[in-house]
């Protein structure tokens, strides 16, 4: 097996994500399609692109006139300009004392929610001689970031003091817009819109209205603002992401994961298998080990519950899922081999296993299973579309 990730061809392990840049494009476009009143589109890329790869993400996002991207740390925003990412950088997430300075340097837009944030951004501006736009971070229910909304009169008043600063947005987040109630939603956009008010009359001009997420822009067409935020939706996710009941956008899953069996065994009825002997054959079987483990994201709650694809059939993970090893039960795969691929997320033939299908098995989100596929895993990237 060679890996071609740095353009050198090295042996390696047998075992690869696939991320269809191409899936992804069409996904921000279906997304953007979505959008009411002339908002922009933000593509988030925090966690490495849920997991995708941030800069080839990005990269590939930029191609089709993406010029909004997000992350949630400052550090992910740096690695992004080095690999010379244009447009505009926004950090969700703030940012930590003493990260001012390279913030303004590399043009990243930070989330403001605290006094000594503002006073730190301030402060590095008029060192540096600017004028820094940062976006106000506003809490209307998450319970998370973000000044309260009845805070945010005094807050604002503070933040005018800061001569070196210029509010340019207003964000907030929802934190059940995937629901299937919409009364909670309903109370964070009026929350909202109550903020922007006071803003304007305090004098301040918020270009920047940001409120939806995937699950906001699906759900909540009057809440698009000026801005919304997509992530999830971009890489495909859909059916843990948006709330049920609406018509859903034509999106496709970006990531797949695959491995080979690297050793086969036919073991006698009664066989213990893996840590701890948790599965037992019941039948005279056959064992196919695969060079994947829970420290490439392959979830040990998957343990004696998940399932793989291989020659186009699905057949069940036995045993503890360890760190390096998964085993599955392949006895009724009649021509199965050594060095067969194995699919764990995606396609094969004409069975699948998606995200939101793995996330059901382990008892987690889709988001988790895409973000917790480790960088130990080498990317692929392709530009097929399908
Ligand atoms: C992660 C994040 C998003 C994207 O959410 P999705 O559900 O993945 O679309 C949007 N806004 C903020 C503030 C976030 O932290």
């Amino acid at each position: 097996m060679l890996s071609s990730e740095s353009g050198i061809e090295t042996p390696c392990r047998p075992t690869w994500a696939e991320v269809n840049l191409g899936n992804l494009q069409s996904n921000y476009l279906e997304m953007r399609r979505h959008l009411t009143g002339g908002a922009r589109l933000m593509a988030i890329l925090k966690a490495n692109a849920y997991g995708h790869g941030a800069i080839e993400c990005g990269r590939a996002l930029a191609a089709v006139g993406a010029d909004w991207f997000g992350v949630a740390l400052p550090e992910e925003g740096h690695e992004l300009r080095a690999a010379g990412l244009g447009g505009e950088i926004f950090c969700v997430g703030g940012f930590w004392q003493g990260q001012g300075a390279r913030l303004i340097a590399d043009r990243i837009t930070p989330a403001i929610f605290r006094r000594d944030a503002a006073a730190e951004l301030n402060e590095r501006a008029r060192e540096a001689g600017r004028v820094v736009e940062y976006h106000l971070k506003v809490d209307t229910g998450m319970g998370r970031l973000g000044v309260t909304s009845d805070e945010v009169g005094e807050f604002a008043r503070y933040l005018q003091t800061l001569g070196n600063l210029r509010l340019t947005g207003v964000l907030t987040h929802f934190a059940d817009a995937d629901g299937r109630e919409r009364e909670f939603t309903d109370i964070q956009i009026g929350r909202y819109q109550r903020v922007i008010d006071e803003l304007t009359e305090l004098g301040f001009e918020i270009r920047w209205r940001h409120l939806a997420n995937s699950a906001g822009i699906h759900a909540y067409p009057g809440a698009h603002g000026t801005l919304a935020r997509a992530g999830a939706t971009l890489y495909g996710l859909v059916r843990d992401v948006l709330a049920p009941g609406l018509v859903v956008p034509a999106l496709r899953p970006v990531m797949s994961l695959h491995s080979r069996i690297v050793m086969l065994k036919r073991v006698p009825a009664g066989t213990p298998l893996g840590y701890g002997g948790t599965f037992r054959t019941g039948r005279e079987s056959v064992i196919a080990t695969l060079p994947i483990g829970y420290a490439d994201g392959v979830r040990r709650s998957l343990s004696n519950r998940g399932r793989v694809l291989v020659r186009g059939r699905e057949v069940p993970i036995v045993g503890r899922v360890s760190m390096d090893l998964t085993i599955v039960d392949v006895t009724d795969l009649p021509a199965v081999a050594i060095g067969d691929e194995v699919v764990l997320l995606g396609e094969q033939g004409t069975r699948r296993i998606l995200a939101e299908d793995l996330a059901i098995d382990a008892e987690t989100i889709s988001y988790e299973v895409v973000t917790g596929i480790s960088a130990r895993v080498p990317r692929r990237y392709s530009y097929s579309q399908g």
